[in-house]
């Protein structure tokens, strides 16, 4: 499990830029599956078993990063977050770029003055991509140069948003051996960038229900966020409600019936910001009835996002649970 994740987070897959991690995930699953297809905007979806009233499991494959936008002079970038990144979140780290390029972003000024000024409010407009000397063409991707950790209890990687719910898919397909109904797993394209691939996901399959695996923020700091409630540790989140959508009132309380029924600890949630895949799923054909799964998360979208072991292994028991007592 730790090995996936690892390789999972670790491997280079921007929004837009997803044929590494899809190759990844592809020969990792592929010989634990009945078929797969790679739709035309680059969607992996997988299936495996037969009758029963078929359900898709997705999780986004897309993580955050950056692209170069302008040369301001020779080694020096101007660059734009793909997906929602914070200039505090980019100034003074890593990136490496899709040939390999490894760059820091800093902060232009002329002053100390400037330089205070500037830290206080800032945005991309301040910010440089600095590549040590090296050419990179208008248009270039970048993820942040992060590399994984773990102790005893917790995981710390870049792009765990959403590579964890990727690889609780991928120990889903490995564990179910015989499952008791058809399920499809989707690995989607350009999620954090607003919800592409699983916009059009859904469309060649026939499924009564659909469940998205994504992260969620987890207020469980020394000065936690007061106005969620979800905790590392406390297990899978089951999602009421994010900006974005709503979870299909009868999916929530079978999730909550075979969690209780199976002795699997899991929290409710309710996110006032944010949305996942459910929001696009929700919307495909006449409308498929949809949820959320999600993993409590510390530092989202920085290079280190930080879950739990046993809140991702909870996931995926309350998963196969749901798959073979639904
Ligand atoms: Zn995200």
């Amino acid at each position: 499990m730790v090995e996936t994740i690892r390789k999972l987070t670790e491997t280079f897959g921007p929004s837009g830029r997803e044929e590494k991690i899809r190759n990844l995930i592809l020969e990792m699953i592929k010989d634990h599956v009945d078929g797969y297809e790679i739709d035309r905007v680059g969607n992996l979806i997988a299936w495996k078993g037969e009758g029963g009233e078929p359900i898709i499991f997705v999780a986004h494959m897309d993580e955050i990063g950056i692209v170069v936008t302008n040369e301001i002079r020779e080694g020096f970038y101007r660059v734009e977050p793909v997906g929602g990144m914070s200039p505090y979140s980019a100034l003074f780290r890593r990136f490496v770029l899709e040939d390999g390029t490894i760059g820091i972003v800093g902060v232009e000024h002329e002053t100390a003055d400037e330089y205070k000024k500037f830290l206080s409010n800032l945005n991309f407009d301040h910010l440089y991509l600095d590549t040590m000397g090296r050419k990179a063409r208008i248009g270039t991707f970048g993820v942040y140069d992060s590399s994984f950790v773990e102790n005893e209890d917790l995981m710390m990687s870049k792009a765990m948003d959403d590579r964890s719910g990727v690889a609780i898919l991928v120990e889903l397909v490995k564990n179910l051996e015989n499952p008791k109904r058809k399920f499809y797993v989707g690995f989607s394209v350009q999620e954090e960038v607003g919800l592409v691939g699983s916009s059009v996901i859904a469309y060649p399959v026939d499924v009564s229900e659909a469940i998205a695996i994504d992260v969620t923020d987890s207020a469980d700091t020394p000065k936690a966020f007061k106005r969620i409630s979800m905790k590392m540790g406390k297990g899978p989140a089951i999602k009421v409600k994010d900006k974005m959508s709503i979870s299909d009132r009868r999916i929530i309380d079978r999730l909550v019936k075979v969690a209780e029924e199976e002795g699997i600890p899991y929290q409710m949630e309710v996110l006032i910001f944010g949305g996942t895949d459910a929001a696009a799923l929700m919307r495909t054909k006449e409308g498929i009835p949809s949820a959320t799964v999600s993993i409590p998360t510390r530092y989202i979208h920085t290079p280190s996002e930080v879950i739990s072991k046993s809140d991702f292994e909870n996931t995926v028991k309350l998963l196969s649970a749901y798959v073979q007592r639904v």
